[in-house]
């Protein structure tokens, strides 16, 4: 059987979330009453975050980018994980909210650049406008900006079985759509609130022993083959 796994970026592959770190960074004040107008639902998250962004000058792009290759902390057990699904053949994508032009950096060494779905980013004028090139299908209301259950409807294949890996409100919507779901924070409350099946999960050893027992695979079978 197939299996398609869709895992989340910010706050799942990374520890935290890093819109909310860039803009703490540099962000002028105003992100501040954006980010609570996105909160308050008084704007989408589309238009939230293209405002936010509109306010940062494009000169910062490699400053932004070295920032969160100080800052950002990738999850324990990811490599493994990664190495995991390549072993098996295990389809991974990543589905992010995030920009190009700094998950592709984040990811490079362990994920190839088509795996990942992301947000594009425009640097031509004097400041980031965001593209939103996987926005939402006919299906979909929501004005997503990045449409999780849209790419899932896009990508999944009729008889795999598809996985959802995620931590916020963003992924509820493709959870909802999913055969198996790894869940933390916000997304966990939601989904037990809910009643969505999921399993909760803190780092990636804990979602690579979980599949290992579905996938009938011993743990002794792995190490041979790794060594
Ligand atoms: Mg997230
Ligand atoms: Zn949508």
């Amino acid at each position: 059987m197939t299996i398609q796994i869709f895992c989340d970026f910010d706050g799942t592959i990374t520890e935290t979330d890093n819109i909310v770190a860039i803009m703490k960074e540099f962000g002028p004040p105003q992100t501040e009453d954006i980010k609570n107008k996105v909160l308050s639902q008084d704007l989408s998250i589309r238009d939230g975050v293209s405002q936010m962004f509109q306010l940062l000058s494009t000169e910062l792009k490699h400053d932004i980018i070295h920032f969160l290759q100080q800052k950002a902390r990738i999850r324990a057990g990811f490599k493994e994980f990664i190495a995991f699904t390549q072993r098996y053949d295990l389809e991974f994508y990543v589905i992010s909210g995030g920009m190009d032009f700094f998950v592709h950096p984040l990811l490079e060494t362990s994920v190839s650049q088509e795996q990942i779905y992301c947000n594009a980013t425009d640097f031509s004028g004097s400041h980031i406008r965001i593209d939103w090139v996987h926005a939402c299908d006919k299906a979909c209301e929501n004005d997503c900006g990045l449409c999780k259950p849209s790419l899932l409807r896009r990508l999944g294949k009729k008889n795999a079985l598809k996985i959802i890996i995620g931590d916020s409100i963003t992924d509820l919507q493709a959870a909802k759509q999913a055969d198996l779901v790894f869940a933390r924070d916000f997304l966990l409350t939601k989904c037990n609130e809910l009643e969505i099946p999921c399993i909760p999960f803190e780092t990636f050893y804990d979602i690579q022993d979980y599949l290992l027992q579905r996938l009938g695979v011993q743990h002794e079978t792995i190490l041979e083959r790794v060594e």
